[in-house]
């Protein structure tokens, strides 16, 4: 039976809406009854499988992983041409000591592991749409996202791009990395804030007027983008693991995507001991874990680990679903999830920017390795992990950014320059081209029924 996709709003099973095709699923983004798209089984891998991995490269092993959530839509030797070429970049992992490794996820064209997911999706949307037919990808971006799509979809036959971001809240890098994609990729800066960014693309998606343009949105809750993200903990476990033994993963999380990869790869058959969802002061999943309650956090923390700053994190919805409860939109509970089940694979801390900094200044002294703010939570949080469960277990701590993205708080911290890595090198010779816009729904939505 091939894997259909089913929301999230289910009551006791039975579904509002009926289940969905990947190729569906992926244009859909979202269900028509509000909830997120979960696949209705999840396909094994037999620990034979897993450890065949260790001999393979990352498109092959994403190959294996992700065949069966494709299932018809694409034929295998399409698929496994779309991995190669999605995935060409290297994915380190470097050893701190015989017990922890960095996986750095910062190597694709915009250094931060939103690539990984990003890549993916754009190429498996351009390939199902139905030929000949133009769409129009809307993203509101504070960060990393807007740059790893703009860059995914930059140069793909019949999709045009437009990326709201706020003037305000991107750093120097990350700006010109938006306004330097150039091709089909168009730059919004708008004088506001994230916020009114994503609520303008929501409005754009109800609009009449606007419905010729096909659009889409490439958001962090599409199922396409999830299931990428749960192959590189094969692969990770496949070259660190010894004798099969369990491993635990520690991930910087802030609207949880990222973790959710790890908790289906643990589903698949992963020998994962314990996943550790490392936030930063935005703590209500840590919360979550340790009382039982919810409590969403509004407006959210400003941290340094700016890319976490998430108080109702989206895809907290997937846990939910997937440990027996219901979460909406808006962080009502409706129904509690299970929570010793939860406690038994889920750990969760809250790390402060004093800590994280700390942690930057500590790993570099022990071990000479470069963290960034993101990355440094993750580490902090094992350790806090370790300090009460010992640290017996193999881990692996996910970067999700590269340092150089984040010169101020190194430099700080520890005196140095980081080095760009290449992706980011060529940006200075690259051309900047953004269109400043007052923000507000009527002139975005003029400018982008003008250009088409
Ligand atoms: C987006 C992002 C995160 C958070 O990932 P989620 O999947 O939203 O939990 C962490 N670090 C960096 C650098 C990011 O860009």
């Amino acid at each position: 039976m091939e894997i259909r996709y089913i929301s999230t709003n289910r009551l006791n099973g039975i579904g509002k809406t009926s289940p969905l095709s990947f190729t569906d699923a992926l244009s859909k983004g979202i269900a028509d009854d509000g909830g997120l798209f979960m696949p209705d089984s999840i396909p094994q891998l037999n620990p034979a499988a897993i450890s065949s991995f260790s001999k393979m490269d990352y498109p092959d092993i994403a190959f294996r992983v992700l065949r069966e959530y494709i299932g018809s839509a694409l034929p295998e030797t399409e698929l496994i041409r779309l991995l190669k070429d999605a995935y060409d970049f290297e994915v380190p992992i470097e050893k701190a000591d015989d017990k922890t490794y960095i996986m750095r996820l910062d190597r694709g064209p915009t250094a931060s592991f939103k690539d990984f997911a990003a890549r993916f999706m754009a190429r498996m949307m351009a390939r199902l749409k139905p030929a000949g037919k133009k769409i129009t990808i809307l993203v509101a971006t504070s960060g990393d996202t807007g740059s790893a799509v703009g860059e995914a979809f930059k140069g793909l036959e019949g999709i045009k791009v437009y990326i709201l971001y706020p003037t305000a809240e991107v750093s120097p890098i990350q700006k010109k990395q938006l306004d330097s994609i150039g091709e089909n990729v168009s730059a919004l800066e708008l004088s506001g804030t994230f916020d009114d960014c994503q609520k303008i693309v929501k409005q754009a998606f109800f609009d009449k007027d606007l419905q010729h343009l096909n659009l889409s949105s490439a958001n962090s809750i599409n199922i396409a983008r999830i299931l990428p993200q749960s192959v590189y903990y094969f692969y990770a476990f496949s070259r660190v693991s010894m004798d099969g033994q369990p491993i635990i993963f520690s991930v910087p999380s802030g609207n949880l995507g990222n973790s959710f990869g790890c908790e289906v790869a643990r589903r698949m058959g992963l020998p994962v001991k314990r996943l550790i969802l490392a936030v930063n002061s935005n703590k209500e999943v840590a919360e979550l874990l340790q009382t039982g309650e919810y409590r969403k956090i509004e407006p959210s923390v400003n941290c340094i680990s700016n890319a976490m700053n998430v108080g109702n994190p989206s895809n907290l919805a997937r846990y939910f679903d997937a440990f027996g409860g219901w979460l909406e939109k808006n962080g009502d509970v409706l129904k509690k999830p299970d929570l010793t089940k939860m406690n038994e694979i889920l750990f969760s801390r809250s790390i402060s920017d004093e800590e994280t900094r700390q942690t930057i200044v500590a790993f570099h002294n022990k071990y000479k390795i470069l963290l960034e703010p993101h990355g440094a939570v993750g580490v902090r949080a094992l350790e806090l992990y370790r300090a009460i469960n010992g640290s017996a277990d193999t881990a692996v701590c996910l970067e999700t950014a590269h340092p150089a993205k984040f010169p101020e708080t190194i430099t700080s911290e520890l005196g140095l320059v980081p080095e760009l890595p290449e992706a980011l090198k060529h940006l200075n010779g690259r051309e900047s081209c953004s269109v400043r816009l007052p923000c507000e729904f009527q002139a975005v939505k003029e400018y982008i029924s003008g250009c088409n």
